[in-house]
């Protein structure tokens, strides 16, 4: 007796049919959120293992010990690319779902570290991941924010010191960071923690699985920033980046035990199992962890070495097509600062709009990622380049050239300046439903029929990117909302 209501053949090419849309998560034509090797047997053995493990229970390491052996085989294979054995450095570490749960924990243990101190602080960069603000928010630490370099978009270790307070429980920096893939100062920045007794924490969720294995003149350019630097407390890396693994996996790793102590919680006091949780989901499937134990595994570190190698030579051959400067390589784009790994931050000239070249792109099969004005920084289109995106550069750069002559075509957009001076007025706490019903028909996120996204995003991003960030934040939540209503 058959006991499903859909015949399975059915359900399956609806899941094609679902996917028809999404961006290619493979290819190299997707400069952001994907990651391919473009080495397809090891992505087919990633996703056997996902589903051999789908259904184990991480809640319970006793209950299933091929995950504990797994985590801790990763968590070995991590440290030793990071310098976490030595005299003064034992690393100890936990698997977690993705880089912002590496972040939340790392500074949840910082603060939980420091019982006495009522209204902690974190001091940080302002080119830091967003993850560390969400942590602020769900932890109540406050936030430091330090200018950056403004030319060269690193951490600035004399400003950050002069923000540290009795305070300060945690500083952090990136290696690299996110929105310019430049590696910040770390010997420094560590050096003032170990002064003030806090703890430094380095986020290379994005670069800790490239840098170790880049060429030593690659790694001799960019400051050190694994254990082997003094201080350093904690660093987060993710595998579901350059480790090419499935999605859901990340690594945070302490330099001793103790310092993990407080990322643990415990919970007797209830009639059921003793919950003993070491990251923020309980029930975890193993799948992840699986895939990626089977995946790094397969690559080994001389893969890792020749993919992230390969990486590199497409950031480079990608930053150097662009130029440093307006005039040469791609006329009115030039990379914000030279890349340190394999992230690539591209500014346009005032002759063109940054986010139509991102739109002009995408209708010629590529994916940039717009990043909006922040402080002094601006606007730029952030490349991640994977492996697999490396043959394609020349491709890449000659879509490029013409989407730029395509923008400069069209024009700057310009923000009808009452507009962007109401955006500026409003303030989106006392703003209900029906005013953000408004707000989002008029910045084009809403049509007459409710949400749609139009065809060009251009418009939209110009509007956002002349939004103060609680306006900006306040109308994409409200994007979302409505987004997330299923229809009836
Ligand atoms: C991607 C990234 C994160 C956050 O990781 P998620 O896996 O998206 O949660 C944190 N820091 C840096 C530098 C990153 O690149």
């Amino acid at each position: 007796m058959t006991r499903h209501v859909t015949d399975l053949d059915t359900v399956r090419a609806q899941l094609e049919a679902l996917q028809a849309h999404d961006l290619p998560t493979h290819g190299g034509r997707t400069l952001a959120y994907v990651y391919d090797s473009g080495l397809a047997d090891v992505d087919e053995l990633g996703r056997e293992a996902l589903a051999q493990f789908a259904s184990s229970n991480g809640l319970d390491p006793t209950a299933f010990p091929s995950l504990l052996q797994m985590e801790n085989d990763l968590v070995a294979a991590a440290a030793r690319l990071l310098d976490g054995y030595g005299p003064d450095v034992e690393a100890v570490g936990t698997v977690t779902s993705g880089g912002t749960e590496s972040l939340l924990l790392a500074v949840l243990a910082a603060r939980d570290a420091y019982p006495h101190i009522s209204n902690p602080q974190m001091v940080l960069p302002t080119t830091i991941h967003a993850g560390f603000l969400k942590a602020a928010h769900y932890f109540g630490v406050e936030p430091v924010l330090v200018d950056v370099d403004p030319q060269t978009f690193r951490a600035d270790p004399e400003a950050m010191r002069a923000a540290v307070t009795d305070r300060t429980i945690l500083l952090a920096a990136s290696a690299p960071s996110y929105a310019h893939g430049v590696v910040d100062p770390i010997p420094e920045i560590a050096a003032i923690a170990t002064e003030s007794g806090a703890r430094c924490h380095v986020d290379a969720c994005i670069g800790g699985w490239v840098l170790p294995y880049l060429t030593d003149a690659d790694r001799a350019a960019v400051p050190a920033w694994t254990f082997a630097v003094p201080g350093v407390s904690s660093i987060s890396v993710d595998l579901h980046k350059y480790a090419y693994t499935p999605k859901g996996v990340s690594l945070l790793l302490h330099r001793t035990p103790e310092l993990r102590r407080t990322q643990y919680f415990a919970l007797a006091s209830w009639p059921g199992y003793t919950m003993l949780n070491s990251t923020m989901q309980s029930t975890k499937s193993g799948g992840q962890l699986a895939a990626a134990w089977a995946v790094t595994t397969a690559i080994g570190e001389s893969g890792y070495a020749s993919l992230a190698r390969q990486a590199r030579s497409g950031a480079v051959a990608l930053a150097t097509a662009i130029g440093p400067d307006w005039e040469g390589g791609i006329e009115h784009l030039r990379v914000a600062v030279e890349p340190d790994s394999t992230l690539v931050a591209v500014q346009a000239d005032s002759t063109c709009d940054i986010f139509t070249i991102a739109d002009e792109m995408l209708s010629r099969g590529w994916y940039v990622q717009p990043q909006m004005a922040y402080r002094s920084m601006p606007p730029t289109l952030h490349l991640t380049v994977s492996a697999a995106t490396e043959p394609g550069v020349e491709d890449f750069v000659t879509a490029l050239a013409e989407s730029v002559a395509a923008a400069v075509e069209a024009g700057p957009i310009e923000v009808d300046p009452g507009l962007a001076a109401a955006a500026t007025a409003l303030d989106p706490s006392t703003l209900d439903d029906a005013a953000f019903d408004g707000l989002l028909e008029l910045a084009g996120l809403a049509g007459e029929e409710g949400l749609a996204l139009p065809e060009k995003m251009a418009p939209v991003n110009a509007l956002l990117n002349v939004a103060p960030a609680p306006l900006r934040e306040a109308l994409l939540i409200a994007f979302l909302d409505r987004l997330q209503r299923p229809s009836r």
